[in-house]
């Protein structure tokens, strides 16, 4: 059996990799030659979770070991009226390099290991092609390549950007908590998120600011880079100093400042599920995967890590062997959707206003640190998360099963539709800013 893989991104060499490694034969298809990826814009700024660290583990990859690239704590920070704050440490740490150093080297590994690459576009027509010479296509080549595949409306909670982006890879920036994540809420306005990151000149942050349409950060976060970059990294440290001040303290600004022009990301990312397959030919299959399937608002940082949870369901689903017809495809669906969903209503529920009991569970965090504890290994566990936050009553079990000392039973993703008055608001809000799909080149 020979299978495709369109889309060199993590979802697509996570895939490739295992396929590899259980005997199957994959072609893996990619839009640029390593070289050209190491030396190409920002498109997003990944922190790999402890999950996936262990699938990496798995897949024989060891390319980062080293502490600088590692955040061991985080630190959740809501500001307001009522502000509080938590440390939410991931255990085991999070991994953070710049996606054109991880995702070249990865392909350069994967060649090493006799694994067949091709550089084309990563379009309807390749998918097409590759059906021809192969018994399954799988498409992941990120949230362009979806369009092959209709968004499915009875899953996707929204229908445009929830959040205006603008994160980017900063110089100047102090930590109070060595190798940390902070996560700062700011009601009403959105969030800023700063983090350690590995690039290729070494050690930087990222700073992340996530606008509510609409609101005050929204204009901010579209201030232009190219035309004067000194006004704005003036706008930065203005939005830093009004709404998270701590940190813009820590800001050194002399030697504050955007890393390279190219490390800027800005736009909005239209959070959607497309249906998971469809038929090529009479008898080829194409399947998605990754952000082919899902996007999600980077706010709770599960995309990178979704695809590769995905990635390896799907290739030991692949390993049972064929016939890779509808049915199959129905079934590798239903195995990576629960996980899926789970991401989808967590991550929907963060880029809403926050609801009542995520508000407690904030509080009861800030107030006990084995409910901080719980809520951080939740963050890496999306059923458990979403099972925490799904309702009222929910939350009130988890609470309580964490002050009993008990472990919070295991069980399956809390499954629930949008409900109509969210998707609306989703619906409601004019977008009028370019979403992130069209890729710079
Ligand atoms: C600002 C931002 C921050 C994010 N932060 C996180 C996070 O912290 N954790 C998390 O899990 N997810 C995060 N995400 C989401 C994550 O980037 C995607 O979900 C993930 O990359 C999807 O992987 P994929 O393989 O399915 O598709 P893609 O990554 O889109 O890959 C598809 C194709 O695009 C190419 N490609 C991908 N990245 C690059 C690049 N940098 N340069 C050139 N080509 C590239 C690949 O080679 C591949 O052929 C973030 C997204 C954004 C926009």
């Amino acid at each position: 059996m020979r299978i495709a893989i369109i889309g060199d991104g993590i979802s697509g060499l996570h895939l490739a990799l295992r396929l590899r490694q259980l005997g199957i034969d994959v072609t893996l298809f990619g839009a640029k030659s390593p070289e050209a990826v190491r030396h190409g814009r920002a498109l997003n700024f990944v922190a790999r979770s402890g999950s996936t660290r262990r699938r990496e583990e798995l897949l024989g990859l060891d390319l980062w070991a080293s502490p600088d690239t590692l955040a061991e704590a985080r630190t959740v920070t809501v500001h307001g009226p009522e502000p509080l704050t938590f440390r939410a440490d991931p255990d085991p740490a999070y991994s953070m390099v710049d996606f054109r150093l991880y995702l070249p080297a990865v392909v350069e590994e994967y060649l090493a290991r006799g694994g067949r690459h091709i550089v084309t576009d990563l379009t309807a027509r390749t998918a097409h092609e590759a059906a021809a010479d192969h018994d399954l296509v799988v498409v992941a080549g990120g949230r362009a390549a979806g369009e092959l595949f209709p968004r499915d409306p009875g899953r996707s909670p929204f229908d445009a950007p929830q959040r205006v982006l603008c994160g980017g890879l900063y110089r100047g920036i102090g930590e109070t908590v060595p190798h940390s994540i902070e996560f700062h809420v700011v009601p009403g306005v959105g969030e800023v998120l700063r983090m350690p990151f590995h690039c290729a000149e070494g050690r930087v942050d990222v700073l992340g600011l996530e606008a509510v349409p609409g609101g005050p950060l929204d204009p901010l976060c579209r201030t232009p880079y190219a035309e004067d970059p000194a006004h704005f990294h003036s706008v930065v440290l203005d939005v830093l100093h009004r709404y998270v001040p701590d940190l813009r303290e820590r800001v050194d600004e002399r030697a504050f400042g955007l890393n390279r022009p190219a490390d800027l990301v800005q736009g909005g990312v239209v959070p959607v599920v497309r249906r998971a397959w469809r038929a090529l030919t009479g008898t080829t299959y194409a399947l998605a995967v990754g952000d082919a399937w899902i996007v999600n608002d980077p706010i709770t940082a599960q995309g990178a890590n979704l695809g590769s949870h995905c990635a390896l369901e799907l290739a030991e689903a692949i390993a049972a062997g064929p016939p890779y017809d509808e049915a199959f495809c129905r079934a590798a669906e239903e195995r990576m959707w629960p996980y899926a969903e789970s991401v989808v209503q967590w991550t929907a529920a963060f880029v809403r206003p926050p609801s009542p009991q995520l508000l407690s569970l904030f509080r009861a965090a800030d107030a006990d640190p084995a409910v901080a504890a719980a809520f951080a290994v939740n963050f890496d566990d999306p059923p458990a998360m979403w099972r925490s936050i799904a309702s009222p009553e929910r939350t009130a079990a988890f609470l309580a099963e964490v002050r009993s000392g008990a472990t919070p039973p295991e069980g399956s993703a809390v499954s629930s539709t949008p409900d109509s008055a969210s998707a609306a608001a989703g619906t409601s809000r004019t977008q009028p800013w370019a979403d992130l799909t069209a890729r710079p080149s």
